[in-house]
């Protein structure tokens, strides 16, 4: 039996490691985690049993122990409750599906304690990997990815010596605007930047990926998962999504991970790895395929992927304000308050505003955050 938890158990990552959870009897869910959705949590604990629950509010974890109180499950709320979940005693692994650079200190409490982490939550990685590296170096723990680009890095690189590394290559989508002008972003609509082609995903990273700052967060998630600097790290734009991402060794080879779009496949990688457990679903036909095909990204057009290797370049605790800003700007396009290309802009300004500190403790982390929502709350007062 392995025992996990999954923090952020009600969004699209958690639900589908809740599926595979459903497939595969020898996993066992002790703890769950989530923002606001009680209804579907209040499910989930009746389905899987939890032993710890927990809700971001108090009111909503009150309502939550309302409505579970013919069950032994202990609910708990906050910051608190997040990092009493990540230590919890009877968990082995930890799922980080939640969204967002709030997932650092839980991460960090679950390494300390020894758990292994199945990493989707890649803001996490990219403002404190200096920190997470590191300890889970020191304390054993695994840190397996989810991302889908990483596990197909992580999987190309099965038997290999990593030393032998030249580069990655990591694919991209492209996201719905792929081929379009900077003129033609000018009026783009919430409901258009939530149209992603190839994958269903939470709100916050469909926007990511339209902008292409999602991949430019990967690009430093690569660097701290692979220990690859970002020069030797290639995004290859390829629209039909099916190579994952692909690894370039010192001989020329290139090993690379294919497969249809599934997270449920990095997700159960992750959960079982070196073991690759079965798993239904459609397969790939490449008489189907009519052709795949790579491009170069246009970072003219989406700003973010070069400034994610600027910030990246610049290390220290500029990859926090990059985040930070872009975190604060997308949900201000996604509650209609700026247009799409603000969110280029407001992340530029509030890097340029931000002096780096080096080797960023978490308070300097927290408080680079904060410098950068107030950079953004000032442009706009
Ligand atoms: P989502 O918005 O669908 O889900 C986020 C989860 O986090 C929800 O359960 C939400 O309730 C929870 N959450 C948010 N704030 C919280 C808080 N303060 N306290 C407790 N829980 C909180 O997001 P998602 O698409 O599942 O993405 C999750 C992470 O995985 C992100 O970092 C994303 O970049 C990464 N990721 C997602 C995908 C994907 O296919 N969805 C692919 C690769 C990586
Ligand atoms: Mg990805």
């Amino acid at each position: 039996m392995k025992k996990i938890g999954i923090l952020g158990s009600t969004g699209s990552i958690g639900t589908q490691t809740l599926e595979i959870v459903r497939n595969n009897p020898d996993l066992q869910v002790t703890a769950l985690a989530a923002g606001s959705n009680v209804s579907l949590m209040e499910k989930q604990i009746r389905e899987f049993r939890p032993l710890l629950c927990v809700m971001w509010q108090e009111s909503t974890a009150n309502e939550l122990r309302e409505r579970t109180k013919d069950l032994p499950v202990k609910i708990e709320s906050g910051m608190e409750g997040l990092l009493a979940m990540a230590q919890l005693p009877e968990m082995e692994v930890l799922v980080t599906a939640i969204v967002g650079m709030i997932g650092i200190r839980p991460t960090i409490a679950a390494i300390e304690a020894g758990k292994t982490i199945a990493l989707a939550n890649k803001e996490t990685l990219v403002t404190a990997g200096h920190l997470i590296m590191p300890l889970a170096k020191k304390k054993k723990v695994p840190i397996l990815p989810v991302d889908s680009e990483h596990s197909a890095i992580f999987q190309s690189m099965n038997g290999e010596r990593h030393e032998r590394v030249s580069r990655i290559l990591l694919t991209a989508s492209g996201g719905p605007f792929r081929g379009k002008k900077r003129q033609e972003l000018s009026d783009i609509t919430v409901e258009d930047a939530l149209k992603h082609p190839n994958w269903s995903m939470g709100r916050k990273i469909t926007v990511d990926s339209a902008t292409l700052v999602n991949k430019g967060l990967e690009v430093i998630e690569a660097k701290w998962l692979f220990g690859v600097e970002p020069k030797d790290i290639q995004v290859i734009v390829h629209p039909q999504s099916i190579i994952h991402s692909m690894v370039e060794y010192e001989d020329g080879a290139v090993m690379a991970q294919l497969g249809l779009p599934d997270m449920k496949l990095p997700i159960q990688y992750a959960l079982f790895y070196p073991d690759r457990r079965p798993m239904e679903g459609e397969r790939v036909d490449f008489f189907k395929l009519a052709s795949i095909t790579f491009e170069k990204p246009d970072t003219d057009t989406f700003r973010g992927l070069a400034l994610a290797y600027e910030a990246a370049g610049i290390g220290g605790s500029m990859p926090t304000v990059l985040n930070a800003a872009n975190e604060r700007a997308v949900s201000l396009f996604l509650d209609r308050k700026i247009r799409f290309l603000e969110i280029y802009d407001l992340i530029q300004g509030a890097m340029e505003n931000h002096k780096p500190v080096q080797e960023p403790s978490v308070e300097q982390i927290l408080e680079a955050e904060a410098q950068a929502y107030d950079y953004i709350d000032s442009r706009r007062a």
